[in-house]
């Protein structure tokens, strides 16, 4: 399939990941779920979503765009509002944390999170941006879960580093970043079919606000099991639906 914009060549069309991620859900969950099949869960999505963004960077490279994707290890400016995850994908950057980090390590982002999540608990994506605190997973400027990050933060692909600093500082969210599109409507794409799928499986898919959630996962170490067991582990930290992160 092609899709011609006015005054470019024609841009081959990815196909959306949605579909193939909610047929993924109940093969990858498996007859007994538990915490690893949510992880595997989180990580197919992740990877699907990455694959087509990949490809619709190569076919727009191809059509003669220009795609000079800005960011950068060490840029930090979008890590500063509110991220929409699933609760595989709280759970799988839980996982990360508790193999990777030392326990020193554990206790002090705990700590970080308590403190963020006291003040952004319940706020829209305005009133989020408008306290200015960054993500607390952000260490040196750096995402400190970076392989197992949410995939709305995969979405992100800015064509202007200057424009994040200033839209995500001093404006508080409040101004228009250019951003690859196509980037963060597959990563979305790749999320929403998790969502479906995990629903029609009869699971909580509820979107969660990663601090609020992810803090609850570290507090409580059987939160997967729990999840699974229909308990509503995450409801503290739900999030009304929305389109971009
Ligand atoms: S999870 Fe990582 S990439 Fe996402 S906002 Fe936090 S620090 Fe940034």
């Amino acid at each position: 399939m092609a899709k011609r914009k006015q005054g470019g060549a024609p841009v081959r069309q990815v196909e959306s990941p949605a579909s193939g991620e909610c047929e993924a859900v109940p093969r990858l969950l498996g007859p007994n779920p538990g915490p690893q099949e949510l992880i595997r869960i989180a990580e197919h999505a992740a990877a699907s979503g990455d694959a087509a963004a990949a490809k619709a960077k190569l076919y727009a490279q191809l059509a003669g765009r220009r795609v000079d994707i800005a960011c950068r290890k060490g840029c930090p400016h979008c890590c500063h509002i509110r991220v929409m995850a699933t609760a595989p994908e709280v759970l799988c950057a839980a996982d990360f944390i508790r193999r990777t980090f030392s326990q020193e390590r554990q206790t002090a982002l705990l700590q970080k999170l308590r403190e963020t999540d006291e003040v952004t608990r319940g706020l829209d994506t305005a009133a989020r941006a408008q306290t200015r605190l960054p993500c607390p997973l952000l260490e040196d400027d750096c995402c400190s879960v970076h392989p197992a990050r949410p995939l709305r933060c995969r979405g992100l692909a800015s064509f202007d580093a200057e424009a994040c600093r200033r839209s995500f500082g001093e404006a508080a969210g409040a101004l228009p970043v250019p951003m690859f599109t196509p980037q963060a409507d597959l990563l979305e794409d790749a999320q929403s079919g998790m969502m479906v799928g995990l629903a029609a499986a009869g699971y909580d898919s509820h979107p969660l606000e990663l601090t609020a959630a992810l803090r609850i996962a570290l507090e409580e170490p059987d939160a997967a099991e729990r999840w699974l067991a229909g308990a509503p582990v995450f409801r503290a930290a739900r999030i009304a639906i929305t389109r971009r992160r």
